[in-house]
């Protein structure tokens, strides 16, 4: 464990995750309305960042306050947006995802094209379930005449109250292996999420200790290293309790985000 002196107390900002965090498909875990309202009365900042991408900003908005958590645009960082910091207005793209990506990419002024289009400028991946061999093949094909393939992140699973699905990294791989190409990924832990993040944090004045809370080391417990942030893991996502952590520093870990709350010391 390392210091995480400093992360409850005013002027502090927390980086909260959302799936596996605050909910497991939208369910939300424990009580995080009232966690959130702790912090928030403690002083500190709470920013959410996700590398889900697939949710529009104002569905995101929607879902948190239906866990109890009263949240503007502004409190929410996507991998969605990192992508669009990636391409340039009037770029063709070729789009595998879901609504969130499009509202990114319509804001950016890129024009989005069906898969088949051909001469794209780049091919984008992210959460959908809206994929097959077709769509596939059209994607690889156009990495292959020279579209950079862009992913919105490259998470293996996604935790669901099912256990786990398969998540964005496993449809990137797939493109990516037949396009016989790396991706360009822009959620977390990569600079384009982090560049975004650290935008934020400069755009609110943040002074304090930065904790970043997620149940990723991967994801979470790296963008914490790349921010020079604390790392906060939570077990209730995909990391389960007893899991071992390898390579990432670890400042705190509990059960859920309500825990962790619990277990600050008090406010002076
Ligand atoms: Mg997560």
């Amino acid at each position: 464990m390392t210091d995480a002196g400093g992360v409850g107390e005013r002027g502090s900002r927390w980086i909260v995750d959302l799936d596996g965090v605050v909910w497991l498909a939208g369910e939300a875990i424990g009580d995080p309305g009232a966690a959130v309202a702790a912090l928030r009365a403690r002083g500190v900042d709470v920013l959410f960042a996700t590398n889900n991408s697939a949710p529009t900003r104002g569905q995101l908005v929607r879902r948190l306050g239906r866990v109890g958590i009263d949240a503007a645009a502004s409190d929410l960082v996507t991998s969605a947006h990192a992508v669009a910091g990636l391409l340039q207005p009037g770029e063709r793209v070729m789009l595998l995802g879901d609504k969130g990506l499009r509202e990114a990419l319509d804001e950016r002024g890129v024009t989005v094209c069906l898969p088949g289009t051909t001469r794209v400028d780049a091919v984008v991946v992210g959460w959908t379930h809206v994929f097959d061999f077709d769509v596939l093949a059209a994607a690889a094909a156009a990495v292959r005449d020279g579209a950079r393939l862009i992913g919105s992140n490259e998470d293996p699973v996604h935790p669901t109250p099912n256990g786990l699905e398969p998540g964005t990294g496993a449809l990137l791989a797939a493109v990516a292996t037949a396009a016989r190409t790396s991706p360009v990924i822009a959620g977390k832990p990569h600079q384009p999420m982090v560049d975004l993040v650290r935008a934020r944090l400069a755009e609110a004045g943040t002074t304090g200790r930065v904790l970043v809370v997620g149940d990723q080391p991967a994801t979470d417990g790296r963008l914490a290293a790349q921010l020079g942030a604390a790392f906060a893991l939570v077990d209730s996502g995909v990391t389960g309790p007893g899991t071992g952590v390898a390579d990432v520093p670890v400042a705190l870990r509990a059960a859920t985000l309500g825990e962790l709350v619990d277990r600050l010391p008090s406010a002076s």
